[in-house]
């Protein structure tokens, strides 16, 4: 049975972009509800471990510098079939392929600069949403 949690980070060049209130609009427009939320920074060793799954790839290192290089907002999600529907709602990867009206086909700029992260699993959901909030910090 698919899980009512997600967890999502508006990343850098978004926040930097200033689109954090139009980004957590359609978040909320779509159905989600707030459950916990944090402004802050990861620092390098942070962003590795976040993303310790992609270690090795092409791409690990400048996004591991890029999560790092500025201040992110990240959230848990609440809504039926959170995870898939939020990637719905955020669009493919590459924002080249990301249908028309999903954050990253509006915000992102580049593959690496993609506006936001999107659990990929509810079990990966929980462990992202561990990484960053204390049962004290969830609503
Ligand atoms: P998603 O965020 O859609 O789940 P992945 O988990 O595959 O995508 O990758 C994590 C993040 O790494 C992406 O959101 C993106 O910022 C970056 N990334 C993935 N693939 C590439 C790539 N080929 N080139 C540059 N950056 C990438
Ligand atoms: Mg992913």
């Amino acid at each position: 049975m698919a899980g009512k949690l997600t967890f999502t980070m508006i990343k850098p060049r978004a926040v930097k972009d200033n689109h954090i209130g139009e980004i957590l609009k359609m978040i909320n427009e779509a159905g989600f509800v707030i459950k916990a939320m944090k402004f802050t920074k990861l620092s390098v060793d942070q962003a590795s471990a976040f993303y310790v799954v992609h270690q090795g790839k092409p791409f690990y290192e400048k996004l591991v510098e890029f999560m790092s290089s500025g201040p992110i907002v990240a959230a848990l999600l609440e809504k039926e079939n959170a995870v898939e529907d939020f990637r719905q709602l955020i669009g493919a990867t590459n924002p080249e392929n990301a249908a028309e009206g999903t954050v990253r086909k509006l915000y992102a700029t580049s593959m690496t600069e993609n506006a936001v992260h999107g659990s990929d699993s509810d079990e990966n959901a929980m462990i992202e949403a561990d990484f960053f909030f204390s049962k004290t910090e969830r609503f």
